[in-house]
């Protein structure tokens, strides 16, 4: 039998090879052997268009799955985009609010390891006090 038969045609030939036993229809054990033959035809249908199934449906999936990649590219894309607007991406920024007009102001690493920068709001000298500045308060404003 070939391997690349379908149930149904394993089934189908099986059938063909009882046929060609000529049992007597009448015999018992033909009448139980034609049962589950009929019975096995029955269940390799379900299996072949359970089959047929579950190839649209992956085949949908990865549609689905194509179209959200682009989707995500897309989406991705965009965030890049306003980021490079603001910032040099490859500088590390920090939030500090400025204790005069309230106003949250970004600054790059390197103005605060400078120790202090102008509040583009109102002009207040910002300066920044490293004792209480430490690494930790840093990385919670990134
Ligand atoms: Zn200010």
């Amino acid at each position: 039998m070939d391997a690349m038969m379908t149930s149904s045609e394993k089934v189908a030939y099986l059938k063909g090879l009882m046929d060609g036993l000529k049992l007597d229809e009448n015999d018992d054990t033909a009448k139980v052997l034609r049962s589950v033959i009929d019975i096995l035809g029955d269940l390799a249908q379900d299996i072949d268009e359970i089959s047929e199934l579950y190839d649209d449906l992956a085949d949908q999936v990865d549609e689905i799955d194509q179209d959200l990649s682009i989707v995500e590219d897309d989406l991705y894309d965009d965030e890049e985009d306003d980021l490079d607007d603001d910032f040099d991406e490859d500088a590390e920024y920090y939030e500090v609010v400025c204790p005069k007009c309230g106003d949250e102001i970004c600054v790059s690493e390197d103005v605060l390891l400078e120790g202090g920068v102008e509040c583009p709001v109102c002009g207040e000298s910002l300066e920044f006090d490293f004792s209480t500045l430490t690494k930790e308060n840093i990385e919670e404003n990134d």
